[in-house]
């Protein structure tokens, strides 16, 4: 687990446009923080700049004390939850559980316990030796929340994870992940078009506009204000 500080984080694209500007966040340890905002606020750039999938043009992203910008996305110590699943099809549930661990040399002991773990949190033991592909939406996600649980990240991003689910799938999904935060309590920064997912998931929302910061706290605190 770790903070993250966002520090005078900004991002112009190659052509001139400018996603992100002037962001300043510290993110506690064991902090949920929830990015919401219209369409093209800058929400993706943000979380793909922590990730190290989007280069940084100004300003710096911390993860602990450590200066990332410059540091691989392997290197950065975060997992991500993307809303496509990325699981690959060709391997069972239990093998894509475990093929990140597997290329970073982790005992076989340790794959098999952190596996099981995560198993059990999110309740996919009996789909293990299954494919991705004889799993329906809602299991697939869980399969990928457990891929990013087995790496004991510092810190989860998570991108719209659930918007590919249907209404019913999503406010299910919504709880568990609540479940999971009260449960292992990993610095997390959450990405949503949706307001009740904001307010049940969030210790803090930052709404982003035009690439900045609008609005920055609780949920009562920002959807309170007129
Ligand atoms: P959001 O995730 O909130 O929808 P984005 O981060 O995707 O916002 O986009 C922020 C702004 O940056 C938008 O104006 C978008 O068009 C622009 N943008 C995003 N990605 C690129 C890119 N690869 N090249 C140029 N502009 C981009
Ligand atoms: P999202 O809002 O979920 O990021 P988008 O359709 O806005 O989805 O973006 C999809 C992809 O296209 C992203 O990787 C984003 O960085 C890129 N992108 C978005 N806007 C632009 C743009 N104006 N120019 C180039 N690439 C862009």
């Amino acid at each position: 687990m770790a903070s993250i500080t966002l520090d005078n984080l900004g991002k112009v694209y190659p052509g001139g446009t400018r996603a992100v500007g002037g962001v300043n966040i510290d993110i506690e340890d064991g902090e949920f923080i929830v990015l919401v905002g219209p369409s093209g606020c800058g929400k993706s750039t943000l979380l793909r700049m922590v990730a190290g999938l989007e280069s940084i043009t100004e300003g710096e992203v911390r993860i602990g004390d450590r200066v990332v910008n410059n540091v691989e996305p392997a290197d950065r110590d975060i997992a991500m939850v993307f809303q496509n699943y990325a699981l690959y099809p060709h391997m069972s549930v239990r093998q894509n559980l475990a093929y990140g661990l597997k290329n970073r040399g982790t005992p076989k002991a340790e794959i098999e316990r952190r596996v099981n773990e995560a198993a059990e949190i999110l309740q996919i033991g009996p789909f293990l030796d299954r494919k991705p592909r004889a799993l329906s939406g809602g299991q697939r996600q869980r399969v990928a929340m457990g891929r990013a649980i087995t790496r004991e990240p510092a810190a989860f991003l998570f991108d719209e994870p659930l918007s590919n689910l249907d209404a019913k799938l999503r406010v299910a999904m919504r709880l568990e992940i609540k479940e999971l935060q009260k449960r292992l309590r990993t610095t997390s920064i959450y990405v949503t078009h949706d307001q009740l997912e904001a307010m049940t998931l969030a210790d803090r929302l930052v709404v982003l506009n035009g690439g900045r910061i609008e609005q920055i706290g609780t949920p009562l605190e920002v959807y309170r204000r007129p």
